[in-house]
């Protein structure tokens, strides 16, 4: 198969970790007969220097174009960079919001893994832990309180903010489509969280999942609340398969998930639309404190490759053998930085890249 990826590296540690999940695609190429085109793009601070704003329509229009998109971070140190002088939607992650929205990307999946080599790494009590656990957080990614209206103004003499959540049932209903279908290959079991005690975006979203839910009969629909939804993440992991959530829900419970797995620069992330071109990068953001140091964990950059090559792809195979190898260097002790432990060896982003694409035969 010949495929065109829009390759983008961003900012911070992007360059460097997109550049090992390269190597490692180029090497699932060699093994398995593909060829892998790369377009390398611009967005984020680097696109700012350049051009004056975080992404422009030319390079959105590339990306479009391309069969599926890699992303390696963008941002820089917000209390520092000149990037964060200029207005909101001139800062580096309105790229980010930019390209979702423009590549109709609407439904994100955050896998959340304990690896088993891994699990001192988890913060959890082990008896909470044991055995590891697996599941995905969907997020709708283009709607509700991210993407509403809001304003400052004043009111009766008082600065007032105002934010809007707005929902309507179709972004429900093909977010909640995409929750099952993913359930429906994985464990069978989708929580959706809302806040269906306080919010009418909540409700309607709790009716349209429960009808989408009756295309699936044999994948089990089960509600939660949001804030327990939060308790239950750090109580108990093990319970959960698929959470099917909105935007802002998914974002702050994404961020929990990851950390409950011990390490960020293992999580791996998909954003999805209707078709098959998807947008794939790590979870975490551009570490512009380790930048350059050729510290940075590329195996979360990897993983999203080898997401990109199941769902855009449907190289079911090939996208496993990345999964085996990460797990193969894993058990061999080897470890960047950031999931060193005693005992283990720790090495470079360019030599765990190596490592990787040495297990890929
Ligand atoms: P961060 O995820 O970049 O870093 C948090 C901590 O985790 C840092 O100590 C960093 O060194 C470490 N870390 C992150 N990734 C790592 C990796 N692969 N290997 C080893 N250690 C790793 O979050 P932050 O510091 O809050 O944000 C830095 C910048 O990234 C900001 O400008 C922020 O807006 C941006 N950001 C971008 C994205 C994105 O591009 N999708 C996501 C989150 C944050």
């Amino acid at each position: 198969m010949n495929c065109n990826i829009a390759v983008i590296p961003g900012d911070g540690i992007g360059p460097e970790i997109v550049r090992e999940a390269r190597k490692v695609l180029d090497k699932v190429g060699e093994v398995y007969g593909h060829t892998f085109n790369y377009e390398e793009l611009d967005m984020g601070g680097c696109s700012i220097d350049k051009y004056g704003e975080p992404l422009t329509d030319e390079t959105l229009e590339k990306a479009k174009k391309s069969d599926s998109v890699l992303l390696g971070a963008v941002g820089g140190n917000v209390g520092q960079s000149h990037w964060y002088e200029l207005p909101p939607d001139k800062r580096p992650e309105a790229g980010l919001l930019k390209i979702r929205k423009g590549l109709g990307l609407f439904c994100n999946l955050r896998p959340a893994v304990l690896f088993d080599e891994l699990s001192g790494a988890c913060p959890l009590k082990e008896e909470l832990t044991e055995g590891g656990f697996d599941f995905v957080v969907t997020r709708e990614l283009t709607g509700g309180l991210y993407f509403g209206d809001r304003y400052t103004k004043e009111v009766d003499g008082v600065m007032t903010a105002v934010d809007t959540l707005t929902y309507n049932e179709e972004e429900i209903r093909r977010i909640a489509k995409w929750g099952f279908e993913i359930a429906s290959k994985r464990s069978k079991k989708v929580c959706s969280v809302d806040k269906a005690n306080v919010l009418d975006s909540s409700r309607l979203w709790r009716k349209v999942v429960k009808e989408v839910s009756a295309d699936y009969p044999d994948v089990e629909l089960t509600d939660m609340l949001v804030d327990n939804c939060a308790m239950q993440i750090v109580k108990d992991p093990k319970q959960f398969d698929v959470i099917l959530t909105e935007n802002m829900f998914g974002d702050i419970l994404s961020d929990e998930a990851s950390m409950v797995t011990g390490s960020i620069g293992m999580l791996s992330s998909a954003s999805l639309g209707e078709g098959t071109l998807g947008l794939y990068e790590p979870s975490h953001g551009s570490a512009p404190d380790i930048a350059g140091q050729n510290k940075a964990n590329p195996i979360a950059t990897i993983l999203s490759a080898a997401m990109m090559l199941k769902y855009s792809f449907n190289m079911l195979e090939e996208s496993d053998a990345i999964e085996n190898a990460v797990k193969a260097v894993l058990k061999k002790g080897l470890r960047t930085i950031d999931i060193m432990d005693e005992g283990k060896t720790c090495l470079g982003t360019i030599e765990m890249g190596d490592a990787i694409c040495a297990e890929i035969k």
